[in-house]
């Protein structure tokens, strides 16, 4: 008889990179915790090796999947929870939620956006590529150090669970992958006016952050709203913890 592996033919638009490696399987899902009363969303169950374990854990489990083929297979198996949808556009769970997923590459990025900026989020287990895993976790100044960094330093704690070799999955990705914990640590100040301020501050990352500022006003007032703010003139952006660019956020205001 065929395995449910064999007959399946991994779609490269959608990042399909299924893991095969069991014991990095049982430790996504034992990092998961869930407390009472939350919810489970997996986003990406491919072909199911961390969804058959998180129907053990006694939570509420949703399981979202881009790929209808893979979709109709897997609610063949595990019934309703299983939706064929976009999780970059399903809506999250109104209740409390931990999140899991090996994401697929191509949209890692925005789904952790997505899904640590949501009030109901709680954990995330997220596999993703090690490049985007050492963002989130660098230091100001780490090469890594950016936008994506003080982004999730607005809204969750992060930490490396372990990293994977290409060769624990099939196909190989190109990359080395690496799982990330996130766990919900919502700053009083995470807004939009403070995202968008970060944003501009990495536009050029190796301008000064004086020059990267210039669409808040005028370069001498950008220069005194640093000076008020105890940061040097001259400073670039990624030696900067989030802090600094509260107190920026918070003089840019006064300007107004
Ligand atoms: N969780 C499985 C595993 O570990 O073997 C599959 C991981 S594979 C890297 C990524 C999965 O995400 C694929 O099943 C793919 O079809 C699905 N996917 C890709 N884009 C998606 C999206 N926007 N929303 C939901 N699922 C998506």
């Amino acid at each position: 008889m065929l395995s449910v592996f064999s007959v399946v033919i991994p779609k490269k638009k959608w990042g399909q990179n299924f893991l095969r490696n069991r014991a990095a399987a049982e430790k996504i899902v034992a990092a998961i915790e869930p407390r009472p009363g939350e919810m489970i969303v997996e986003i990406g169950p491919g072909e199911g090796v961390l969804t058959e374990k998180l129907m053990t854990l006694g939570a509420e489990v949703m399981a979202i999947e881009i790929d209808p083929d893979l979709a109709e297979t897997l609610r063949h198996r595990f019934g309703d929870i299983v939706l064929n949808a976009d999780a970059l556009a399903t809506p999250l769970p109104a209740r409390p939620f931990r999140a899991v997923g090996n994401l697929p590459y191509n949209v890692g990025t925005p789904i952790v956006r997505r899904v640590i900026a949501d009030p109901n989020f709680r954990r995330a287990v997220f596999m993703l590529q090690k490049e985007v895993a050492d963002r989130l976790v660098a230091r100001p100044g780490d090469e890594q150090y950016g936008f994506l960094t003080l982004y999730r330093q607005l809204f969750a704690s992060a930490r490396i669970l372990m990293t994977l070799e290409p060769g624990s999955f099939h196909p190989r990705p190109k990359v080395r992958s690496a799982v990330v914990v996130l766990d919900a640590d919502r700053k009083p100040y995470a807004s939009d006016e403070i995202i968008d301020l970060i944003s501009a501050a990495f536009r050029m990352r190796r301008k000064k952050l004086v020059n990267n500022l210039t669409n808040f006003g005028s370069r001498e007032e950008i220069l005194e709203v640093l000076t008020r703010a105890g940061i040097d003139p001259n400073a670039r952006a990624e030696e900067l913890p989030l802090d600094a660019f509260v107190r920026i956020a918070d003089h840019l205001r006064r300007l107004a």
